[in-house]
């Protein structure tokens, strides 16, 4: 680590701070209750089945609580069993570094000193926040909110949200563990979000809790939607972490490819699907056209997108929500929920013109992939063009995470653990990779 280094990466900050507000509303998803009606539990994704057991330990840390003690030790565990996988000797941190800001408020602030700087690190600092600060002198410290966003976390997304801000600061740890490397926030970020989707997926192998349910890998996700950055925020900005879309992306390719694949996002970005504003009147409107016209521009566009999936004629299949639904949805998290309704009912229409299976999980997850297929397509700028007065469509800020807001919305979705999870995997997939990763080609 060189000098000029480690004097600009003295302080990496976490934001977990609920900036966007969550656009959830208890009304009826009718469309959603419908596409998990038929679901078998016994298809479900099985729960996960400890195969390993390992050690872990705990330790004293001043005035940390006794969750704040699990999770650090869980995760310092887990990096210790798996930090050779990118050529990591984890180094349980000193924990004289470890402060919840509780502890900071008692004590008064705690010096964070490199070669040339010296900083302060507070109490404030750590209010509905958490921090990872690279001290050469003293080591590195972490710094947790353990009053307000602790409170915060237990109470919308318990157990699970806590344990995942543990494990995504403690992804920036192991970034300064290991040879540093020249990267942008947003990537510091999505690094940080893949390791502890890597953590999740070790917790669920080895019994470690509160992954051994199912239900913990959904909160996990929706606390990371929750806490994704503001609609229309920078991707290159100075505290960027990522829209919703691109923090579960990260996440879930951790929990899906391991920590190897996550420390290859320094050779290979991730993409990155977060956009600002392009005009003044976008920005005002929060991306969101009202509800008649983006009825009339999504409906024939995402009606030719997927009659081009399927050589069969797929009108005299669709079953379109009512607008009261529609208009309902989009009020209440905006015009992707609209696109994501559609999408659904368009992508049943394929299945049934098709001759596919129809029911039961597969299906279901299959529509969501089918409409991540459309994600795929307007993220290129290749809708197609079937409005009468030929306007195109074009995704806006906001519209992906309205999209996986929608699907995690729905109280049929929510009430099958594991769902939520398996619901915005499938649509990332097809977001990602195409038809061709739903099972389909074009
Ligand atoms: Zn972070």
């Amino acid at each position: 680590m060189n000098a000029a280094k480690t004097c600009g990466r003295l302080l990496l900050l976490t934001i977990w701070l609920a900036l966007a507000g969550c656009a959830s509303d208890d009304a009826a998803n009718s469309a959603l209750d419908e596409l998990v009606a038929s679901m078998d539990p016994a298809e479900r994704m099985a729960d996960p089945e400890p195969a390993t057991s390992i050690d872990i330990t705990m330790r004293e840390i001043a005035g940390a609580d006794a969750d704040a003690l699990t999770q650090i030790a869980n995760v310092e565990a887990f990096w210790i069993d798996i930090g050779s996988e990118i050529g990591l000797t984890y180094e349980p941190l000193d924990s004289a570094r470890l402060f919840p800001r509780s502890t900071l408020a008692a004590i008064g602030p705690v010096s964070c000193t490199a070669s040339d700087q010296s900083l302060e690190l507070t109490a404030e600092l750590t209010s509905f926040n958490a921090v990872v600060a690279n001290c050469p002198q003293e080591g590195i410290t972490v710094l947790w909110d353990d009053i307000d966003l602790k409170a915060f976390l237990d109470r919308n997304f318990p157990e699970a949200g806590f344990a995942q801000l543990i494990a995504h600061e403690w992804g920036h740890v192991v970034q300064n563990q290991l040879e540093a490397v020249e990267r942008s926030t947003l990537l510091e970020e999505q690094q940080a979000d893949c390791y502890a989707g890597a953590y999740m997926r070790w917790a669920e192998s080895t019994g470690t809790e509160p992954f051994t349910n199912p239900r913990a890998r959904d909160l996990a996700v929706l606390s990371i939607l929750e806490s994704r950055d503001q609609v229309g925020a920078s991707p290159t900005g100075p505290n960027a972490h990522g829209n919703g879309f691109d923090r579960i992306r990260a996440a879930q390719e951790g929990y899906d490819e391991g920590v190897a694949f996550c420390a290859g996002y320094d050779d290979a970005a991730p993409p990155v699907t977060q956009m600002e504003f392009t005009t003044e009147g976008e920005a005002a409107m929060g991306g969101n056209l009202p509800f008649d016209r983006a009825l009339a521009l999504l409906d024939p566009t995402i009606s030719a997108h997927f009659q081009g999936l399927t050589d069969e004629p797929i009108d005299s299949f669709v079953q379109l929500p009512g607008e009261a639904v529609l208009s309902q949805q989009h009020a209440a998290i905006g015009d992707g929920a609209v696109a994501a309704l559609l999408g659904l009912s368009y992508a049943g229409a394929v299945q049934l013109a098709s001759d596919m299976d129809t029911a039961g999980v597969p299906a279901a997850l299959q529509r969501a992939c089918l409409l991540g297929t459309f994600l795929n397509r307007a993220l290129a700028g290749d809708l197609p063009v079937a409005t009468a007065d030929g306007t195109s469509l074009r995704l806006s800020p906001g519209d992906l995470d309205e999209i996986i807001t929608s699907l995690t919305n729905s109280p049929a979705v929510l009430a099958n653990p594991g769902l939520v999870f398996e619901m915005v995997s499938a649509v990332r997939i097809g977001t990602i990779d195409g038809p061709d990763g739903c099972g389909m080609t074009a």
